[in-house]
């Protein structure tokens, strides 16, 4: 008989997954699609992760499922919580192959949970840790919905547990460039919308892109997710520069695709993300400038502050500067622009996920040590 580690988990599977791993397990052909509904709503809807739990499963094929499958997570290597509720989560999906996911608690009822798609990413924004990592794989679709169900397990998220939801939201802003997979993507979001299960409709659902033009019209037929742009800039030149993709789909094509985005309407309006780097992309001149290219679009704007990371180029612009700027942005009829920043005390602000940099900031801290020591 396998050993409980050598066999495959059923966990994050689709339905196609799951009808073939019943085939195996001796499910006759005529039985299967009921039996994978079952298996669907117990891995799905309760977060069940226990074969012998599932009581409307005939208890012969409970124990044919348990000798051959189990319904295990990725592992989870380390867990921070914040002051203000924001839990950080390191998957590890392999020997020295990590991802992060951040939950974010919403104001009210809406919580989100930051995901990623990617080990690293082949795309280097200079202002992104991401970026200085080269790209390790791609996530599988299975991989993508495990750290839903990590966030779930670890919040206790399951219906039997509680009546509301903590993650009502999913982002894909985590490590990665989410249209360079989109295959996984949205393989993962048929699963995590999928209404006999987690349920999280597509409206709630936004993938983030830093502007890869030609899979945005796939993006939004195949999957209908929300979209969100990097932005970052409102000049080639300088885009060129912070977001290297530029110089291959430049803002004109970028804001193009936006225009004509499937679904695109005021009530499933763009997010345009713009960081706020100090002396960089921060003048008055530029957020007039954003206000103008976005006009037209039905957009929301979304100011980042800079998270820095040793090493980092950029500084963040300060706070007076990202509030004349959120002024004019505000005063063209965008609400609430600033994105507050979160969970800073455990470093997860959504969006530089980043693992190398725990043994960094471990490293420049004993620097710091070191230098402030008397001679
Ligand atoms: N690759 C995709 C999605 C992941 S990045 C993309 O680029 O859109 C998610 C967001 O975080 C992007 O807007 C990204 O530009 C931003 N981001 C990356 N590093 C950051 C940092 N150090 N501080 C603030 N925002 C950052
Ligand atoms: Fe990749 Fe997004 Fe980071 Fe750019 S900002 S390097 S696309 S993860």
């Amino acid at each position: 008989m396998n050993t409980p580690d050598a066999m495959p988990s059923l966990a994050g599977l689709d339905r196609a997954g799951l009808r073939a791993a019943l085939l195996q397990a001796g499910v006759p052909e005529r039985q299967v699609r009921m039996r994978v509904n079952q298996l669907w709503r117990w891995i799905y809807h309760y977060g069940q992760q226990d074969f012998a739990a599932m009581t409307d499963i005939a208890k012969p094929l409970r124990t044919a499922l348990a000798e051959r499958f189990t319904l295990a997570r990725p592992e989870l290597a380390a867990r921070q919580v914040s002051t203000d509720g924001t839990r950080k989560y390191l998957i590890r999906l392999g020997p020295g192959v990590e991802v992060e996911s951040v939950f974010i608690p919403g104001v009210g009822r809406a919580g989100a949970l930051c995901i990623s798609s990617q080990v690293g990413c082949t795309l280097n924004c200079t202002f992104c840790h991401t970026g200085t990592q080269a790209l390790v794989r791609n996530l599988t679709a299975a991989e993508i919905v495990s750290q839903i169900l990590i966030a779930r397990d670890d919040l206790s998220d399951w219906p039997s547990a509680r009546d509301d939801r903590a993650i009502t939201n999913i982002v894909f802003m985590g490590m990665g460039e989410p249209l360079y997979n989109l295959d996984n993507v949205a393989a993962a979001m048929d699963v995590l919308s999928d209404g006999d299960g987690i349920a999280i409709s597509r409206r709630r659902i936004t993938v983030s892109t830093s502007g890869v033009v030609p899979k945005m019209h796939e993006l939004g037929t195949r999957a209908q997710a929300m979209l969100a742009i990097s932005l970052h800039a409102v000049r080639d030149e300088l885009r060129d520069e912070l977001v290297p993709v530029n110089r291959a789909y430049p803002l004109a094509e970028l804001l193009q695709a936006c225009r004509t985005y499937p679904g695109v309407s005021n009530a499933r309006r763009i997010t345009f993300e713009y960081v706020m780097l100090k002396g960089v992309n921060d003048s008055d001149a530029e957020a007039r400038e954003l206000v103008r290219l976005l006009a037209g679009i039905p957009a929301k704007i979304n100011l980042i502050p800079f998270n820095p990371w040793p090493g980092a180029p950029y500084e963040c612009s300060s706070w007076s500067r990202i509030e004349a700027f959120a002024d004019i942005v505000n005063k063209a009829g965008y609400a609430s622009p600033i994105r507050t920043p979160r969970g800073r005390d455990i470093d997860a602000a959504c969006g530089q996920l980043r693992s190398a940099s725990i043994k960094q900031r471990a490293s420049a801290r004993l620097k710091e040590r070191l230098a402030a020591r008397p001679a």
